[in-house]
């Protein structure tokens, strides 16, 4: 098989709301008008964001995934996507697993696949979404405000307990490790959330590399600091019961630290609580306030008892030491 019938094979369907889509030299989209044009890019690379053995439906998911939870941060629309593939070798029964997870996930939110490139070489995939927002109505991370509260959507550190599963460094039940690894192959990018917070929080990010450390970057890029409480690891709706068996100390590390979680962290002011519950509620998404943000810069980890955690969480950084 070629390299032209592979993309025809599993990558070319007929355009829906694109002008055109995959097979020319460009494709062609139509943003409504007055909208401005949301673009993010992340690439997964084996062994680095997954291993080798992952079902390749999963894959094909995530790599969307992570890749619609950058546009959910923003609040924005999904419209359509690019993917580029470096493959080692064109395997009808992988790419058949891979397009079929990944076409799930891009009609699920109605965005629409118009180009990319393959080529051969060590397993990449690259994806670009293009989604669309109102003028002046993206979340950003330099809009958090001091006296805003800080929340949390879905749960965060099951990934992690997951990823500690395969590496050897814990163990766990079966189910718990089939329902972790569950949010780590097929996380939900909270899309419609982010587009029902527009106008109403202040500042968002998605929580990829670990809560503190995606914390970290919006209150660098505001000017402000935060407390963030930790009460609600002892149960509320941002732990699993799967991590709620984890003793403390791991419980910190997975949900403050874990990475992977493709849950939007953001903050509002406080006028907006009774919103936020009713619109997180009309999603059915579930959030929590973990902490609010203050004028003093720096970032307070305080325990249940409200006393401060002096220990220093790392976040996942692709290239620190
Ligand atoms: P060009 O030579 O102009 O770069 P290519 O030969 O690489 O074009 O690709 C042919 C067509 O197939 C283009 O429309 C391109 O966008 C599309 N395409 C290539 N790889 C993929 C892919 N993995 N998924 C979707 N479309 C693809
Ligand atoms: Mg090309």
């Amino acid at each position: 098989m070629g390299e032209f019938d592979l993309i025809a094979r599993h990558f070319q369907r007929p355009a829906r709301r694109a002008v055109l889509g995959v097979g020319d030299d460009c494709a062609l989209i139509q943003p409504s008008a007055g909208q401005q044009l949301a673009i993010s890019t992340d690439m997964l690379v084996e062994g680095r964001h997954f291993l080798s053995t992952v079902d390749p439906a999963r894959l094909g998911h995530k790599a969307l995934a992570v890749n619609l939870s950058d546009l959910a941060a923003c609040g924005a629309l999904p419209l359509a996507f690019t993917l580029s593939l470096a493959l080692p070798q064109a395997d009808n029964t992988w790419l058949e697993g891979f397009s079929r997870g990944l076409f799930a996930l891009a009609d699920a939110h109605g965005c629409e696949l118009i180009g990319g490139d393959t080529t051969q070489g060590p397993l990449n995939i690259s994806i670009t979404v293009l989604g669309e927002v109102p003028p002046e109505q993206a979340l950003l991370r330099h809009a958090a405000q001091a006296g805003d509260d800080l929340y949390v959507s879905g749960t965060v550190g099951d990934a992690r307990l997951a990823l500690e599963v395969f590496r050897g460094h814990l163990s766990v039940g079966g189910d718990v490790f089939e329902r972790a690894r569950a949010r780590m192959e097929l996380p939900t990018p909270r899309v419609e959330l982010g587009q029902a917070l527009r106008g109403v929080a202040h500042a968002a990010i998605d929580v990829s590399d670990g809560l503190l450390g995606d914390l970290g970057h919006v209150l660098k890029r505001s000017g402000v600091g935060a407390q963030v409480d930790t009460g609600w690891l002892q149960g509320s709706a941002a732990v699993s019961a799967d991590l709620l068996t984890l003793p403390w100390t791991r419980r910190l590390d997975f949900a403050l630290a874990g990475g992977d979680d493709y849950e939007l962290l953001f903050t509002a002011p406080v006028r907006e609580r009774e919103r936020i519950h009713a619109l997180a509620s009309d999603v059915a998404v579930p959030v929590t306030r973990i902490g609010r943000i203050t004028a003093e810069s720096g970032l307070r980890v305080l325990d249940p008892q409200g006393q401060p955690i002096n220990r220093r969480f790392a976040s996942f950084d692709h290239f620190s030491p």
